[in-house]
C-alpha cells in the first residue's frame, strides 16, 4: 500500500463491547481531519445503524465477489460475518487534502494484515478493566440477542491473546481517562521524528512549509 508518512493509520481493536465504537466517536469529534473507514460487512445493521455510515452493509455473495476482484486491503471472518477494508476508500482520503489520517475499527486478523503492508501504522488495542465489566457492557448496549452476546464474550479471550500485535494497549474502564490517553497517542504519533521531518528538511532550504 502507498504510504506517507504525514498521513496517521491509526487501527483501534478491541474484544467486542469494550468500547472501541465510542472511543473513535470522540477522536472523530476531536480531530475533524481523521476520516473513519466505513468497512464492509455482511452482519445485520443493528436498529441505530446507517448504511454508507457505520457500515456498507452487503450480502455474502456481494462480499465475496468484492474479494476475488481485490477490492479489501484486509478482510476476516469475526464472530460468524464477513468484513472487510476497501482499499478505494483509503486511496479517496489520501488524496483529499484536507484528510490527515483514518482510522480502522477492526479486529486482531485485519490489523495483523494492515501492519503487514504498511508498517508505520499504528496500533492501539482496548482491554476492558474486567471480564465482568466487558459482560456488562456487551448486554448494557441492548440491541444484540443474548445469543450474540454470549458468542461475543466467548471470543473475547481469544482476541486478548492477540495484544501483543499492537502498539498500544489502553485500559477504558474511566472512558474520559482512557480518551485522553487515546488522544495523547494521537498527538505523540504524529510528532514522530519521520512523519515531521519534511518540515524540518523545508526549513532548512529556507522554503516555507504549505
Ligand atoms: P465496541 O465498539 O468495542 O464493541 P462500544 O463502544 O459499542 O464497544 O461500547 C459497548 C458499551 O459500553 C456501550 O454501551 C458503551 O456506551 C459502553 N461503554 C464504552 N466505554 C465505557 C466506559 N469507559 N465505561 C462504561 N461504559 C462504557
Ligand atoms: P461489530 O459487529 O460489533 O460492529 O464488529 C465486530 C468486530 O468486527 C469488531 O472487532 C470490529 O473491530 C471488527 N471489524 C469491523 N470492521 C472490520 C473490518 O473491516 N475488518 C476486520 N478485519 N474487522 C472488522
Amino acid at each position: 500500500m502507498d504510504t506517507s508518512p504525514d498521513f496517521l493509520l491509526l487501527i483501534l481493536s478491541s474484544p467486542s463491547g469494550a468500547g472501541k465504537t465510542t472511543l473513535t466517536r470522540m477522536l472523530q469529534e476531536k480531530f475533524d481531519d481523521l476520516r473513519f473507514s466505513v468497512s464492509h460487512t455482511t452482519r445485520r445493521p443493528r436498529a441505530t445503524e446507517v448504511d454508507g455510515k457505520d457500515y456498507h452493509f452487503v450480502d455474502r455473495d456481494t462480499f465475496e465477489s468484492l474479494v476475488e476482484s481485490g477490492a479489501f486491503v484486509e478482510w476476516a471472518e469475526v464472530h460468524g460475518n464477513l468484513y472487510g477494508t476497501s482499499a478505494a476508500e483509503i486511496k479517496k482520503a489520501r488524496e483529499n487534502r484536507a484528510c490527515g489520517g483514518m482510522i480502522f475499527d477492526i479486529d486482531y486478523q485485519g490489523a495483523r494484515q494492515i501492519r503487514a503492508k504498511v508498517p508505520d501504522v499504528v496500533s492501539v488495542f482496548i482491554l476492558p478493566p474486567s471480564m465482568r465489566e466487558l459482560e456488562r457492557r456487551l448486554r448494557g448496549r441492548a440491541s444484540d440477542s443474548e445469543e450474540v452476546v454470549q458468542r461475543r464474550f466467548l471470543a473475547a479471550v481469544r482476541e486478548i491473546e492477540h495484544y501483543a500485535l499492537f502498539d498500544y494497549v489502553l485500559v477504558n474502564d474511566d472512558l474520559q481517562r482512557a480518551f485522553e490517553t487515546l488522544q495523547g497517542i494521537v498527538f505523540a504519533e504524529r510528532a514522530r521524528r519521520f512523519r515531521r521531518a519534511p518540515i524540518a528538511e523545508a526549513l532548512l532550504r529556507g522554503e516555507k512549509h504549505r
